[in-house]
């Protein structure tokens, strides 16, 4: 298909901002071209996520507001991709029949060819099970210039009672090593100077590499280091680790490679373990604590974030108590809380002793307001302290907006290009963000450590 405009809409993470990079890769690599307007499109694509709250009603609302667009130029093509779509499958074009395609997160390298098919011979759907082309090995259309996802392995070998990623993205696959290095290669050629590693348990990537007969064993340590010899690549990043993988190599490879910054995502869920059981999350908050004081102790510096669920089933006050102990004893930089809600699909779903909204509201408010204590201290801690900080863009009231090696955001004076290293003294500090001023020279200008051109 050539000519025309194309339209992506994304919910969901990073691993579906991910897949849409590819998505507009494959349908600019198809002749399309970016636009923002509905009306200019030939081709929308909802990318959607089945583990943030309603994503349903999101999807079906969304599709609603196109069907008069559909009505009025059939010849618009509507697609729905991702998690949903694989989760969903027929049940998509059964209550939205002007769907042209429904792709799910294995079949995206087919989308062209569904398009084409979808002109000639009506719908289409894929939602095989397995992913054949690792979605990296596709064109992508980079949001960046200076930053890229990188993806090392889909899927996970867990089952964590309240996720939906094992059902919709598979078992892990891992991506071969010497692909990985040879993509970050590749982008650092064009510019790049950060990436971000991705897996849903980046900490097992390789585990399903190993040579039959030869034992899994994770090679994530050994791919940190291979992708730190890249010559050029400033910035190394990966999400999410599962705490029970954190080996120490890992942390020793963090510690020794230049590039790797000093932040870790390290998912608490719950510091109550009879919930952490019912989760079938397979540590026990004191083994995490010691896992921290590990992590801690061998890379200097770090910082740690965190995500939290209230409410789980079956919560109860002692349980919520636990997690306020383990939250004010670990001392989190940040923390991303969620309100539990069920997701159809999973095993929590199915549980019984679901706790009332006002309870999991209440709980909630309490610990966000204690984590956005321990933020500001942790914050405060830093005023005074200098910073090498990436340039990403524009920020608020005229600054600059970036990140520290820690992933702290930082709003500074400036007018540097996204791309660009600073050095910077923290001025001030905030729950969520700090505040610097630029290093200057001799001669009044800031002090730039190298620049993505
Ligand atoms: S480890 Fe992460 S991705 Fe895997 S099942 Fe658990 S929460 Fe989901």
């Amino acid at each position: 298909m050539s000519g025309g405009g194309y339209l992506i809409r994304t919910f969901g993470c990073q691993m579906n901002e991910h897949d849409s990079e590819r998505i507009a890769g494959l349908l600019e690599s198809g002749g399309l071209v970016r636009t923002e307007d509905a009306g200019d499109a030939k081709v929308i694509v909802l990318n959607t996520c089945a583990v943030r709250e309603n994503a349903d009603n999101r999807l079906y609302g969304s599709l609603g507001h196109l069907k008069p667009i559909k009505d009025a130029n059939p010849d618009v093509r509507i697609v729905v991709a991702g998690c949903l779509a694989q989760k969903d499958r027929g049940i998509i074009q059964r209550r939205a029949p002007w769907v042209d395609v429904v792709v799910g997160t294995h079949a995206l390298p087919g989308l062209l060819d569904l398009l084409k098919q979808a002109e000639d011979d009506g719908p289409q759907m894929d939602v095989r099970e397995y992913t054949e082309v690792f979605p990296s090995a596709l064109p992508a259309r980079r949001e960046s210039r200076h930053h890229a996802w990188v993806s090392v392995s889909v899927g996970c070998d867990n089952r964590c009672t309240f996720c939906i990623v094992p059902l919709v993205r598979g078992v892990q696959r891992s991506r071969a090593l010497g692909d990985v290095v040879a993509e970050v290669q590749g982008l650092v050629r064009r510019g790049v100077v950060e990436v971000t590693l991705l897996g849903q348990n980046v900490n097992t990537y390789g585990r399903d590499l190993s040579v039959p007969g030869s034992g899994s064993r994770s090679r994530f340590a050994e791919l940190l280091r291979a992708v730190n010899d890249v010559e050029g690549i400033r910035r190394i990043r990966f999400i999410s680790p599962h705490p029970h993988d954190f080996t120490d190599d890992v942390v020793e490879a963090m510690a020794e490679c230049d590039a790797v910054c000093e932040h870790i995502h390290f998912p608490l869920q719950s510091g109550s373990d009879r919930v952490l059981r019912a989760m079938r999350r397979s540590y026990r908050s004191e083994r995490y604590l010691g896992w921290l004081d590990r992590i801690r102790a061998g890379v200097r510096g770090v910082a740690v974030t965190t995500d939290v669920i209230v409410g789980f089933p079956g919560e109860t006050d002692a349980d919520f108590e636990a997690t306020l102990d383990v939250v004010r004893r670990a001392e989190f930089d940040a923390a991303f809380t969620f309100q539990y809600s069920s997701r159809p699909g999973t095993a929590a779903a199915t549980l019984e002793d679901q706790v009332p909204k006002e309870v999991v509201q209440e709980r909630f408010d309490r610990l966000v307001e204690l984590q956005e204590r321990i933020s500001l201290q942790r914050n405060r801690d830093l005023v005074g302290r200098t910073v090498e900080i990436l340039v990403e863009g524009d920020g608020r009231k005229g600054n600059l907006r970036g990140r520290t090696r820690t992933n702290k955001l930082v709003h500074l004076p400036g007018t540097q290009a996204p791309g660009t290293f600073l050095q910077a003294r923290v001025r001030g500090a905030h729950p969520h963000h700090l505040t610097a001023d630029p290093m200057r020279d001799a001669l009044g200008l800031p002090v730039a450590t190298a620049s993505s051109g």
